[in-house]
């Protein structure tokens, strides 16, 4: 046993050896040093146990690979091949590159971005935005925040903050992905919950009897985005509700969840209330994304009347819930995309992937069908199939795309094989997440935009398989 401890080497016997130095090169001396004492430790434990043990050359090596594969984060690219365009856990948007480029430039210096290079005074950090985003939605005035939870929250607390009624009808008391409850929201922001209505039908009398009552702040309209009521259905228009705030000296507050700055319709897809519109319509505050159908980094916009917004901007809250340089950066160069219509589709990553045609997609899936068959191995037949996408995150979602991509069966029919596929997928360097429906995994290549990357990608799946 004494023989075998004395086999085991020291710390710096394993640092002098070159992989004990290629080691200290790549993570540095700190971190190299307490692995290869963990790792020691490890072999004395082994020794124990009569087990074989590794010299200097191989406690380095060990050291090695384990510390490259502990550093691999987890935040990595993937390819999303799910079908769904703007994956709320994949995500969301993906920037367009002169956003890309924005972002990389303010990421780099100083900036003004609380300052006036014309006057050398102080300047407000939105500003740079202000007449951007009022060109594009006809509004008075904006101000912009961490996410669109966030500018509901802001909104609903400097409008009805103390209490005040805020009356909402009962079918648009939605929750959109666990944490975000319209309810808790309303509670959370200081206001006074008052449903009206049924979850089905509420009707212009529901809202004026509730604003006959004391305390009323504010009307709030929330766009259901991620479900849809259809059958006996009936809700208040945005004018009709604009209309009875008016009448009654309070705001209308208008959630659009989404909400678009462009006509969809253009592309190919489904009409969705723009921000435009909502304005138009009469609402005072109008409050949207910046990741969904917009296209731009996480962001929450606040538009409207001028003196609400300026109440909003004075609220203390908004200090905590602004945005930082990176993304207002990228923000201003993805909304100066929308000056120009007629090549948005080209450069907006989220609109080209969402009005890819079928056709397109397919061909690509025939041509990469050789090539995935032979990585996926004997086990699976590989075929090209329909399917279809979804825009997600709440837009449009009943709306699903037709589309096209690979699907996976197993050769023996077995569920767990269809689970082993999808982990070795997840397992190659650069992760590739599909679904999983009718006894086939799924990938739909809608997202995939770098045909020849992928296909190098897949070289290690046989191994993962194994
Ligand atoms: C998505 C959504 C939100 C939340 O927006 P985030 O930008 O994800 O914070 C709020 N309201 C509606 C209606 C939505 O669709």
């Amino acid at each position: 046993m004494n023989a075998s401890f004395r086999a085991i080497p020291s710390v710096d016997a394993v640092l002098r050896s070159s992989s004990g130095q290629a080691v200290v090169e790549r993570f540095g001396r700190a971190e190299a040093t307490a692995r290869i004492r963990t790792l020691l430790d490890r072999e004395r434990a082994a020794a124990q146990q009569g087990s074989a043990l590794r010299d200097a050359e191989g406690v380095g090596a060990l050291t090695l690979t384990e510390l490259e594969t502990s550093s691999t984060s987890s935040l990595r690219p993937v390819f999303n091949l799910t079908g769904t365009v703007l994956h709320t856990n994949l995500g969301r948007a993906l920037l367009a590159e002169a956003a890309i480029e924005a972002t990389v430039e303010a990421m780099r210096g100083a900036v003004g971005l609380e300052f006036d290079l014309d006057t050398g005074k102080r300047g407000e950090r939105d500003d740079h935005l202000r007449a951007l985003v009022c060109e594009l939605t006809g509004a008075e005035d904006a101000t912009l925040v961490n996410n669109n939870a966030a500018a509901v929250l802001l909104t609903l607390n400097t409008l009805a903050g103390h209490g005040g009624g805020a009356v909402v009808s009962r079918g648009e008391l939605i929750e959109i992905g666990g944490a975000f409850r319209m309810p808790d929201i309303m509670t959370r922001a200081g206001a006074r919950l008052m449903e009206v209505g049924t979850t089905n039908r509420t009707h212009e009398k529901d809202y004026k009897a509730a604003l006959d009552e004391e305390g009323i702040s504010l009307i709030l309209k929330v766009h259901t985005s991620n479900y849809r009521i259809e059958g006996f259905t009936r809700e208040v228009a945005a004018p009709a509700l604009a209309r009875m705030a008016g009448a009654a000296g309070v705001p209308l507050v208008n959630d659009l969840g989404s909400g678009t700055l462009a006509d969809l319709t253009r592309w190919g897809l489904r009409r969705e209330p723009s921000v435009r519109e909502a304005v138009s319509e009469g609402a005072d505050v109008v409050t949207f994304s910046g990741d969904k159908l917009l296209g731009g980094p996480q962001a929450g916009f606040i538009v409207g009347r001028k003196d609400l917004i300026a109440a909003i901007n004075r609220n203390p809250m908004k200090r905590a819930l602004r945005l930082d340089k990176m993304r207002l950066a990228a923000l201003e160069a993805t909304l100066k995309l929308y000056r120009d219509p007629d090549r948005l589709a080209e450069r907006l990553p989220t609109l080209r992937l969402l009005s890819r045609k079928q056709d397109d997609i397919e061909a690509m899936a025939a041509r990469l069908l050789a090539d995935v068959s032979a990585a996926a191995g004997s086990g699976y037949r590989v075929e090209v199939a329909a399917c279809a996408s979804q825009i997600g995150s709440g837009a449009l979602p009943l709306d699903t795309l037709p589309s096209s991509g690979l699907s996976f069966r197993p050769a023996d029919g077995s569920g767990g094989a269809l689970e082993r596929l999808a982990a070795a997928l997840r397992g190659l360097p650069v992760p590739v997440i599909g679904r999983i429906s009718d006894g086939a995994l799924v990938l739909d290549l809608r997202c995939l935009e770098d045909p020849q990357a992928f296909a190098a990608n897949l070289d290690g799946l046989g191994r993962g398989l194994a």
